[in-house]
């Protein structure tokens, strides 16, 4: 394995982030307008390389990945000036007279980890949230969606000095030789085993991470549901990206004698949003690798296919595929899926399709498809998720105004809009003291009529 050594890439960044430049938010709101319009320049690179990955179109490049990127850009832009202003707090009563206040300051350097399955977003998103807050960015793409990696290296790094923002590219050898650095903050975004590795390394240099896994993610499908929208959303929903989507559905639970009803649909808008030959719709994408492939084509049990099923090797393709019948001690239930493979199970009783998914690791995201608010606040209230939605699935993750993020197995921290900017954030207080008197009570020699004062004071 060869050996990489990017302390210098560190050094230049923690040097440049002393000159204090960063903390200006003059240059913050320059560096993202530039950001933007450098992104809007070379959207048309962006668009190859993301097709040459893995066949993804303009279209869906644009609404999946570059549109909530500009979003989030002017979201910061309008923003950070506020934000990055003093927050002054009540001072308590054994302080008087002072001033409170939080000052919002940059953490320094930072490192961003990102994966393959939406490659520009994943790595940009949290970039763009560090910059907003003052802090220099190394980005670590995914190698696995080379062509996106390279193209955001040449964007990134042509236009933007190495000492404030740089993207290194690389896998595992070169990943590891970045979390030997000292960073001031760690946002890694994929599975959750090398999630693990990361926070260890974290540890290592007491470095605070986000960590932004994965799981299964559970639709709830009631019979009091529209079950037209439903079908649509959880179809568009669970087979953009062919399924490799962190928040996708990765799983139906049906309420007993709603699921002929259910599929009939799912299957029309099956055929109505992708087509009726998948392969040759610009609406569905291919697997990302050969490894990829195979773990999936052995998750589709012959046996309980209702819908698809079909694969081709050498394409990298795998059908919209829907199985019925599924049990908890299946297969395809013992691991995130992560590709376009939706299991059906049905439930009697709700208690028990709870008790199922709090049995598992704690999922990123959870949906509800009904009418029922019993039904849909019994499970918002008992189980714990990273974030979800009702009667939709994936669109929580559009609204600027909700933190992103899992919980538990699905991560920890968040970011989006100001969850972002607080994320890479030190929120650090001041106790602004007058020097008009000084109170003797705080000090010896003690006596019963101070004890009791004090009692009187603070209680
Ligand atoms: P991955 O963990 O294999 O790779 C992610 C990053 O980690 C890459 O940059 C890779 O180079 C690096 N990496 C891989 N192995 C490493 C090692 N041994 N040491 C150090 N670094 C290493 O993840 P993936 O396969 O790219 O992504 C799939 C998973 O990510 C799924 O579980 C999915 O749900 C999750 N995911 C989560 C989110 C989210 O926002 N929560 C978004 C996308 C994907």
């Amino acid at each position: 394995m060869a050996d990489f050594n990017f302390n210098n890439d560190i050094e230049v960044q923690r040097t440049f982030f002393n000159t204090n430049v960063t903390k200006n938010v003059s240059f913050r709101i320059s560096q993202l307008k530039k950001l933007k319009s450098v992104l809007r320049a070379n959207q048309g690179l962006m668009d190859k390389a993301v097709y040459k990955d893995f066949k993804k179109g303009s279209y869906e490049n644009y609404a999946t990945e570059l549109s909530i990127i500009y979003n989030e850009i002017n979201n910061y832009i309008k923003n950070i000036k506020q934000w990055s202003r003093r927050i002054r707090v009540k001072t308590d009563i054994a302080n008087i007279p002072a001033k409170s206040y939080i000052i919002p300051e940059p953490l320094g350097v930072t490192l961003v980890i990102g994966a393959w399955n939406y490659p520009y977003q994943l790595s940009i998103l949290p970039m763009v949230a560090a910059m907003a807050a003052g802090n220099t960015v190394i980005i670590k793409p995914s190698e696995l969606s080379l062509n996106s990696s390279n193209v955001m290296a040449k964007i990134i790094n042509d236009n933007f000095d190495a000492n404030y923002i740089k993207v290194i590219e690389g896998g595992v050898p070169e990943t590891t030789a970045l979390l030997k650095e000292k960073f001031d903050k760690i946002f890694y975004t994929g599975s959750t085993n090398v999630g693990k590795i990361v926070m260890k390394a974290a540890a290592e240099q007491l470095c605070p991470v986000v960590l932004e896994l994965g799981g299964k993610s559970p639709s709830f499908v009631f019979k009091d549901a529209n079950l037209k929208i439903a079908a649509k959303r959880l179809v568009w929903a669970k087979f953009v990206n062919g399924g490799q989507t962190c928040v996708a559905p990765d799983y139906l639970l049906l309420e007993k004698g709603v699921k002929e009803k259910l599929l009939l649909e799912i299957k029309k808008q099956i055929v109505e949003i992708i087509g009726e030959n998948p392969i040759d719709s610009e609406a569905f994408v291919r697997i990302i690798n050969p490894r990829h492939f195979h773990r999936l084509s052995k998750l589709i049990d012959k046996q309980k296919v209702v819908f698809g099923g079909g694969t081709i090797e050498k394409e990298l393709y795998i059908e919209p595929t829907i199985l019925d019948n599924v049990s908890f001690d299946d297969l395809v239930m013992q691991e995130e899926i992560f590709g376009p493979i939706l299991p059906m199970i049905e439930f009697d009783s709700l208690d028990w399709a709870i008790k199922q998914v709090k049995d598992s690791p704690k999922p990123l995201a959870l949906y509800v498809f009904g009418k029922n608010r019993y039904n849909i606040n019994k499970i918002l209230k008992e189980i714990s998720f990273g974030g979800g939605a009702v009667n939709d699935a994936i669109m929580h993750l559009a609204n600027v105004n909700l933190p992103f993020g899992g919980v538990g197995d699905s991560g920890t921290g968040s970011y989006h809009g100001k969850y972002g900017f607080d994320t890479f954030t030190h929120f650090k207080s001041v106790l602004d003291k007058s020097t008009l008197f000084e109170p003797s009570i705080k000090y010896a020699p003690y006596s019963n009529f101070k004890l009791k004062l004090l009692k009187m004071l603070l209680g």
